[in-house]
């Protein structure tokens, strides 16, 4: 059965060069990126899937006044199962960043190319890859009357690359009853070029802004004055210790810290011989899943105190981004397994599960409840000129796909 279904999907170059060239014709872009939103590239995909038979789509729109159809889609079709009392989910998201500077692309970002077992376009990889090897999988299920263990569910969503307001957290939001209680999820939205990462587990994201208030005046008479820039220093530093505050360790996660990096710093004063009197810095902050936000913060802002008291500056600090750990997800639950011996079915060998410092989709469904597998194997060129996908491995990793779907308890 097994060699007849692999065959079956090696033969569906066409259909995958059919969906990528529509799809990457068809920029969705986000509003937040000065895009005009997702809409036809959503219409594109419910057209191909009805076409090639597939059950009715059920649309999860989130309005959005900014986009000229008024919505931001989501969407969704199940192929239903043997045991019909849980769903398998695969989740990609349609949308795609701006292609940034045209000069550095060799050809078109917007109009496929293909080049051997290569294609080339913006948003091939990311997350096209997965939109299309997911429909490969389930046409073939289909196509050769094999039902899949339990449902097996696509779910198609907008706004990934924003924020996630009107795709994954909208449809969290307003649709949670569509998840059963012994639902589960597979994101191909990340991986390395082997297929050898199995990512469980996120890091929370805090994004901290500090200003460190003093007095300007001349530089020759720092005296008359409070030096921004020097607290601006000292709080850094002292924010740099809360990498040895909060030194727990977990073994998934590389690094297996969380992490406290000090990164973007505005411009104070445009010339050297003036002492400045405000400086803004930022914080990025990724923490383990042990760990809250809140007691970071409560620390922070005892260090904030020590540099106040020490130089005599005002320290500000703003929280302008803050998304909480999901909890892990089981890499030992029967469907992460049959994740990794559907993959090494395909590719000869077995993932490894992992803990990202990112924060995806999957984080927004793991609070739900949602056990979720991010795997993919892919080039890992996301967002870059030239973004590229191999064919051979769009269709491998619809093999896994549609391994799993058999396989899955
Ligand atoms: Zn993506």
């Amino acid at each position: 059965m097994k060699e007849k279904l692999f065959g079956y999907i090696d033969a569906q170059q066409d259909l995958l060069l059919d969906l990528q060239r529509g799809m990457t014709a068809l920029p969705a872009i986000g509003p937040d990126n000065n895009g005009s939103g997702e809409a036809a590239k959503a219409e594109f995909i419910k057209e191909r899937l009805a076409a090639l038979g597939f059950p009715p789509v059920h649309s999860l729109n989130s309005p959005d006044p900014r986009v000229p159809a008024g919505f931001r889609p989501n969407f969704y079709t199940v192929l239903p199962g043997k045991d019909c009392s849980k769903t398998l989910w695969i989740a990609a998201h349609i949308d795609v960043v701006p292609p940034g500077d045209r000069a550095l692309w060799r050809t078109d970002p917007f109009n496929l190319h293909v080049e051997g077992d290569f294609i080339y376009g913006r948003g091939v990889e990311d997350n096209q890859q997965a939109i299309t090897s997911a429909i490969i999988a389930a046409k073939a299920l289909l196509d050769l009357n094999l039902a899949p263990a339990c449902n097996l569910g696509l779910l198609f969503l907008s706004d990934e690359e924003t924020n996630n307001q009107h795709g994954a957290i909208y449809v969290a939001e307003n649709c949670s009853n569509l998840f059963g209680p012994n639902d589960m999820m597979l994101v191909p939205d990340a991986g390395d070029q082997a297929g050898s990462l199995l990512e469980v587990a996120e890091k929370g994201v805090l994004w901290l802004k500090f200003t460190v208030n003093g007095r300007q005046c001349h530089a020759s008479t720092p005296n008359q004055g409070v030096n921004s820039l020097l607290g601006a220093a000292d709080l850094i530093l002292r924010l740099n210790r809360l990498n040895d505050i909060f030194n727990l360790s977990d073994p998934l996660f590389d690094p297996p810290t969380s992490t406290f990096t000090p990164t973007q710093k505005e411009a104070n004063v445009p010339n050297v011989n003036t002492m400045p009197g405000r400086d803004v810095f930022y914080l990025d902050c990724r923490i383990l899943p042990d760990l809250s936000g809140d007691v970071v913060l409560t620390k922070v802002r005892e260090l904030m105190r020590e540099t106040e008291a020490a130089l005599g500056v005002e320290c500000l600090c703003e929280v302008i981004e803050r998304r909480e750990p999901a909890p892990a997800s089981d890499p030992n639950l029967p469907f992460m397994r049959a994740l990794v011996q559907s993959v090494y079915d395909v590719y000869g060998l077995s993932p490894i599960p992992v803990g990202i410092g990112g924060n995806t989709v999957a984080a927004v469904f793991r609070k739900l409840g949602v056990p979720c597998a991010i795997w993919a194997r892919i080039i890992s060129n996301a967002h870059m000129p030239d973004e590229c996908s191999r064919i051979s491995w769009t269709l491998g990793d619809a093999k896994v796909f549609a391994g799993l779907a058999l396989t899955c308890q």
